[in-house]
């Protein structure tokens, strides 16, 4: 019941021209793939100045291809120099917002207080929140792997009603940008208890519901793997998601 996502997360990269030319790539790879929109969502997340461009593109040629930003402010407007509001990224239609990302967290200082009030201006303004969570190579040896990503996840859904639509994205980040994923079978363990906190923050049907994502150096030769575990539902990819490609071949799981 849950929907396969792809999602590629552009970072900083891809200005507003090359955003434009990129989604016509992705587009056409997609549509020669006969790529099943209805069974594969996909998702570009490219920077805040392409949104526009990327808006008017999918809308004119009518591409069933979703796009969201890559951050929200948890202000809705006001004095907050260098923020970008919810109710601005609805107006582009954005349909998701990642929030917490690890290079957020790390390189601005992003707490968990943060990453809950940004969860609920998303949710406030109609754009579904892809929280990020995921333990670094410290906390993997300190805790294991589960013990950060929980904490995070928990502290991320307080006061999130159990109908809301997020998606959650587990992301270790000693596999981010390495070159070395996570192995399946141990995404699917962070993701088996990632689903248990869903289904005690916001109930069983919510759990059931809401689809989780791996990230981490995921590319055409790995996704197979990820895809085939119960709960994991898609992939955050990075890197791979600039190759056009290479990512509408990630796209079709080969
Ligand atoms: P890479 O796919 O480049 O490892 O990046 C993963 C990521 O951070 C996606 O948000």
């Amino acid at each position: 019941t849950r929907t396969p996502f792809i999602a590629g997360n552009w970072k900083m990269n891809l200005d507003h021209l090359q955003a434009i030319a990129f989604v016509q790539k992705l587009a056409w790879s997609l549509q020669d793939a006969k790529h099943d929109f209805d069974a594969v969502e996909v998702a570009v997340f490219p920077p805040f100045t392409d949104l526009r461009s990327v808006q008017t593109l999918v809308s004119a040629d009518k591409l069933p291809l979703a796009y969201g930003a890559q951050d929200v402010s948890a202000q809705d407007s006001g004095a907050f120099t260098g923020e970008i509001s919810g109710a601005f990224l609805s107006q582009l239609d954005c349909r998701y917002v990642i929030i917490g990302h690890s290079e957020r967290r790390t390189l601005h200082n992003e707490s968990d207080e943060l990453v809950r009030s940004k969860t609920a201006a998303a949710l406030k303004h109609g754009v579904t929140p892809v929280i990020c969570v995921g333990e670094t190579a410290e906390d993997l040896e300190k805790h294991g792997s589960s013990a950060v990503p929980v904490s995070q996840l928990r502290a991320a859904l307080e006061g999130v009603s159990a109908d809301a639509d997020i998606v959650v994205a587990y992301e270790p980040v000693w596999a981010i940008g390495s070159g070395q994923a996570a192995t399946p079978e141990q995404a699917e363990q962070v993701a088996a208890a990632l689903r248990a906190v869903l289904s005690e923050s916001l109930g069983d049907d919510a759990a059931a519901r809401t689809r989780i994502l791996y990230g981490g150096s995921v590319k055409s030769g790995n996704i197979a793997g990820f895809m085939r575990e119960p709960n994991i539902d898609g992939a955050l990819v990075g890197g791979a998601s600039l190759d056009a490609t290479e990512f509408s071949n990630i796209a079709r799981f080969q």
